[in-house]
């Protein structure tokens, strides 16, 4: 049997709270986790805030802990920080009551909390109600390095990053540019408040990272020496975890019917995630760029993720005529089934860690459009070390299709796609019997079965 962990006791067994965030490429992973962990025989709770809900009906294994939090949306516009702050205010003292009420009957077997690492109150709940907690980091491993240098850059007087030091390494954080550092271009306050809210979680037993050690070796052990607590590298979750659709808008699922009519890995799929947001002369860059390149596209255009629009007004006059049956622009598409899709040649991301997990584990090459935060240190990372990707240099429509061509048809993307179907390989051995995220799982579930010691 492969499975040499599992949790000894199935009807009411031992019980894990995940507290999951309301961000999509959050929640996904959370509930990935609730289910790989599920799976290893451990009954599982989802506290969620009421924003940005899971489905409830799509993960019937699971019980749902809803929370009150007060917001009716996320404002992208808002204080990132100061929305957190709020979320994490509004749901402290809900969650805390509720464990409390459960904890109090006689048959409990809550063991371990298991958090969001943006949902930080609930590691304080976990100290109060005197459990374990464990985080779970959704990024990167190898973004840590260059956000926790952000304070030293920050003081040497770096930061915010002029043009002429944007092309330039970073000493000590080889091999990122400047251009790559977590918050290049935004004020350096974001960067000092999320340093700030980061050092909320203080007293954690473990971190769970979703990502794969041959991958991020090196990250991984800078991080062990940082934190000195195990971290278990149990990615990529994507493709453990045996759970329905995780995602808060309607997949349209016609996109299969129509992938299913294309050449084998002639289409690009362009999507730039839950919140990345462009203006009107970008998407219409955008649309030329793929319209010229001459091969099949999908392209999810999110509602209001165009400036100004609710969803493709401002697509530009004349491209769905010259693009006629060569391309579909869809609100959201069921991402995971679409990479896994023998049509699709390439993904044009905004290189969120999901996406990026769930093209590598497909073996799809990758165009590289970082916009904030742990993307640009992903971008850099999957075009120069990982080499799975292409980096963007701008959005104009005639860099795009080169880009373009050269990733899905040129010779000179070869390399670039043989590579990534090298990566697929690798990803799989990981989560093979002996593998390194197989075997850290099992490692996990041991180590929350011994009270986290
Ligand atoms: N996603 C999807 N359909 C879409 C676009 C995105 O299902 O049309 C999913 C994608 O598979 C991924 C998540 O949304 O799991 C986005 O997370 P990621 O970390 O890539 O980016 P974020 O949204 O956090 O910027």
């Amino acid at each position: 049997d492969d499975d040499v962990c599992v949790a000894s006791n199935m009807e009411g067994g031992k019980h894990l709270v995940l507290v999951a965030s309301p961000f999509q490429g959050h929640m996904t992973p959370m509930l990935q986790l609730g289910s790989v962990l599920y799976s290893k025989g451990f009954s599982i709770t989802i506290a969620h805030t009421k924003l940005n809900s899971p489905d409830h009906a799509n993960h019937p294994e699971f019980l749902f802990l809803p929370l009150s939090d007060n917001f009716l949306a996320i404002d992208a516009s808002a204080n990132f920080t100061k929305f957190l702050e709020l979320l994490n205010d509004n749901c402290r003292m809900q969650l805390q009551d509720r464990l409390t009420q459960k904890i109090q009957q006689a048959n409990h077997q809550i063991v371990t909390i298991i958090h969001d690492n943006s949902m930080y109150f609930a590691e304080e709940v976990a100290r109060n109600l005197n459990l374990p907690s464990i985080v779970l980091r959704s990024c990167s491993a190898s973004y840590m390095p260059a956000f926790l240098a952000l304070p030293k850059l920050h003081a040497d007087g770096l930061l915010p990053v002029q043009d002429s030091m944007l092309q330039k390494l970073v000493q000590e954080l080889y091999p990122l540019r400047y251009k790559d550092l977590p918050f290049n271009n935004t004020c350096t306050e974001i960067s000092k408040e999320m340093l700030a809210l980061s050092e909320r979680i203080r007293t954690p037993s473990a971190i769970i990272w979703n990502t794969m050690d041959f991958l991020e070796n090196s990250a991984l052990t800078k991080l062990q020496q940082h934190y000195q607590i195990p971290i278990f590298a149990i990615g990529p979750l994507n493709e453990t975890a045996r759970c329905q659709s995780t995602s808060f808008l309607k997949e349209d699922t016609n996109c299969i019917t129509w992938l299913d009519k294309q050449a084998p890995r002639s289409v690009i799929y362009v999507s730039l995630g839950s919140l990345a947001t462009m203006d009107e002369n970008e998407l219409a860059e955008t649309a030329w760029g793929l319209a010229n390149s001459k091969q099949p596209f999908l392209w999810v255009v999110r509602p209001g993720s165009v400036k100004g629009s609710e969803w493709i007004e401002f697509l530009p006059y004349g491209f769905i005529e010259e693009t006629r049956g060569r391309g579909l622009v869809l609100k959201w598409a069921p991402q995971k089934q679409v990479l896994a899709h023998t049509a699709v040649g390439g993904f044009w991301s905004h290189c969120g860690w999901n996406s990026t997990l769930e093209s590598i584990s497909q073996g799809v090459p990758m165009i590289c459009q970082p916009f904030f935060g742990d993307q640009y240190v992903n971008s850099r990372y999957l075009s120069y070390v990982w080499r799975v990707g292409l980096e963007l240099e701008c959005l104009e429509r005639r860099v795009i299709v080169t880009a373009i061509r050269r990733l899905l048809v040129d010779e000179e993307g070869e390399e670039t796609r043989k590579q990534a179907n090298n990566m697929k390989e690798k990803a799989k051995y990981c989560l093979c019997k002996g593998g390194s995220s197989f075997n850290s799982l099992n490692n996990l579930v041991e180590f929350i079965l011994a009270d986290c010691n």
